[in-house]
């Protein structure tokens, strides 16, 4: 309740500030309306302000000008990647046919996946994002490379054309460029490389390629198996466990991968003796037999439990 002494005194004071603001400037007609107007589109601003910039992405590590900014950034494993939706845009607008996977292939890491497009088909962005990256690289050719709001930054390579440059703000879907086969490819398809802070995501741990372009889940947490080319095959698909927390992750660490290089006079029981992994594991981790012949230089996987 307001007694009427009180009132008089805010009009007195209203009517005060008002003589006083119409005395500094004749010319501005104060109306409320006008002042609801301007309240109104400050908390619009600062509502967009919030959805878009909560991640300022461009804040570090922004180089237009290299392929990957992030070379001595250190990452530490397990990582946390969070995605706002359960579906990304298909970069290409046909059925996705990979033809090659994250992996080892001949004598080579294989780090991003191969998908296969006709030149002058349309590349488009997987989620929004901004171009951080529009430019020739070698190997990649011409070269899109979008940063997301979650931290990740979608590569697409060996285009025929760009439809973006470096620093354009796109939406998922938004057109980035043409397929082709510039740089180093064997016949036109897109390269699509999956990276955080530099580091390249095996990018079936993270989506499936087939028609509803599922993201495998909101949050998943990447251990470095996931990371290592050497520990993949480009030809086979890796068996997914995916890792919804991070204890699951740090219980996952607990199996460890490692390459042994056949070495000359090597058997499976020598190797298997000297390393302290089973035949059975090598034969398993390696889809091979115990009869199966071994190669002087062959890389075999062994699996420890610890
Ligand atoms: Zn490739």
């Amino acid at each position: 309740m307001i007694n009427p002494n009180m009132r008089l005194f805010v009009f007195l004071a209203a009517l005060l500030f008002s003589a006083v603001s119409f005395g500094q400037d004749f010319k501005k007609k104060i109306s409320i309306d006008a002042l609801n107007a301007f309240v109104e589109e400050d908390i619009n601003n600062l509502k967009s302000d919030e959805a878009i910039n909560s991640v300022d992405i461009k804040a570090s590590h922004w180089d237009t000008k290299i392929y990957n900014p992030y070379k001595h950034e250190k990452v530490t494993f397990p990582i946390e990647i969070k995605f706002e939706d359960s579906s990304y845009v298909s970069p290409i607008p046909i059925r996705k046919v990979i033809t090659s996977r994250f992996g080892w292939r001949r004598g080579r890491a294989h780090k991003g996946i191969d998908i296969d497009l006709v030149t002058g088909d349309s590349v488009r962005s997987m989620f929004d994002g901004i171009v951080r990256f529009a430019k020739y690289s070698p190997g990649h050719g011409r070269t899109v490379v979008v940063r997301h709001y979650n931290g990740l930054e979608t590569v697409y390579a060996h285009l025929s054309k760009y439809a973006v440059k470096a620093n354009d703000t796109v939406k998922a879907g938004d057109l980035l460029g043409k397929g082709g086969a510039s740089g180093n490819a064997r016949g036109s398809h897109l390269h699509l490389v999956i990276n955080y802070k530099g580091i390249s995501i095996n990018p079936e741990y993270l989506f499936d390629f087939g028609e509803e372009n599922k993201i495998r889940s909101k949050t998943i947490w990447v251990t470095d198996n996931w990371v290592r080319p050497e520990v993949h095959n480009s030809k086979r698909r890796t068996k997914l466990q995916l890792l919804h927390t991070e204890e699951e992750a740090i219980a996952s660490l607990e199996t460890r991968k490692q390459i042994y290089i056949v070495k000359r006079g090597d058997t499976l029981s020598r190797i298997s003796h000297r390393n302290n992994v089973s035949i059975a594991s090598i034969c398993k981790s390696n889809y091979i037999k115990r009869t199966t012949p071994i190669k002087i230089g062959q890389r075999l996987v062994l699996e420890y439990v610890f």
